[in-house]
């Protein structure tokens, strides 16, 4: 009987700030995934570890203006939303909220984040973070989930929205693993820019950075080698690396201890932008 139910319920499409209120009166175990659309197995991981871990489940699409530096990335931002909604039906998703931008910007304000954080993403993608931010407190507000999930594909977007959310709110971040395809290539919207030859490009990327930071665990010059792996990476076709570094996972700083860090990449392939973290 309780199956026969569940069947019929459906998922509820939410517009706008008012259908919003009134869906989700009174929730309390709510998990909600943020996302810019076009959704990929990235993304349905984030969902599927929401619905395991919570009552209810929302899930967000909203390319969101103010995290673009530039205006043509925003306006080119791959978007599908047919595919998506039946996706997301299909995962049997309880909500999904298409706010339009006056109902996420209906006040002004100013975000600024820390000078020592100006590092990564930060220090080439101008006001990026500070319109992630933003958009992610005004979502947290409005929503009030219990837990937000997130891509660790993003590192440093995960890392800044949790420090920024666990002053101010009660909502806990979750981070969830990189998905990626069979040749090791972290799945993004982006990748659907690519042609054939650039996404083989990607995948070769993906693979060198893996090898590269295995073999790292045993050498002592890592800096050094670090340069020189991006300066073989530059030389590919078509590509220019933004940064290459490797950090600490926990606070971002620079560092060469292999087991507490990361190496993050972000390269452009022609006009994409691809990041990673390894
Ligand atoms: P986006 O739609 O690109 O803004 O991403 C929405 C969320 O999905 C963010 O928390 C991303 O970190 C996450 N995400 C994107 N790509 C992946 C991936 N390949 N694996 C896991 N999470 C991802």
């Amino acid at each position: 009987m309780f199956y026969l139910l569940n069947c019929f319920i459906q998922m509820k499409i939410l517009l706008n700030k008012i259908d919003l209120n009134e869906a989700l009166f009174g929730m309390s175990n709510l998990g909600f995934v943020p996302t810019m659309g076009s959704l990929h197995q990235g993304h349905i991981s984030l969902i599927k570890n929401s619905k395991k871990q919570c009552k209810k489940t929302i899930v967000s699409i909203f390319v969101n203006p103010t995290q673009f530096n530039n205006k043509k990335d925003y306006t080119k931002y791959p978007k599908n939303r047919k595919k998506d909604l039946s996706i997301l039906k299909k995962l049997k998703v309880d909500f999904v909220f298409l706010p339009n931008i006056n109902d996420i910007y209906n006040f002004k304000r100013k975000i600024k984040i820390p000078k020592k954080d100006k590092i990564l993403c930060a220090k080439y993608r101008k006001g990026h973070f500070e319109g992630v931010i933003d958009v992610m407190d005004r979502f947290t507000k409005m929503i009030q989930p219990k837990k937000i999930f997130m891509g660790e594909k993003d590192f440093q977007q995960l890392y800044l929205v949790r420090n920024y959310l666990k002053k101010k709110s009660t909502s806990k971040i979750i981070s969830c693993k990189t998905i990626r395809d069979n040749h090791g290539l972290a799945l993004s919207s982006r990748n659907l820019h690519l042609k054939d030859n650039e996404l083989k490009t990607a995948r070769s990327i993906s693979k060198k950075l893996n090898n590269f930071k295995r073999i790292l665990n045993k050498k002592k010059n890592i800096e050094k080698l670090i340069n020189l792996k991006k300066k073989e990476i530059n030389n590919l076709k078509n590509v220019k690396v933004e940064y290459l570094e490797m950090r600490n996972k926990f606070n971002l700083k620079k560092d060469t201890n292999i087991t507490n860090s990361r190496i993050f990449i972000a390269y452009y392939i022609r006009k994409i932008r691809l990041i990673d973290n390894f």
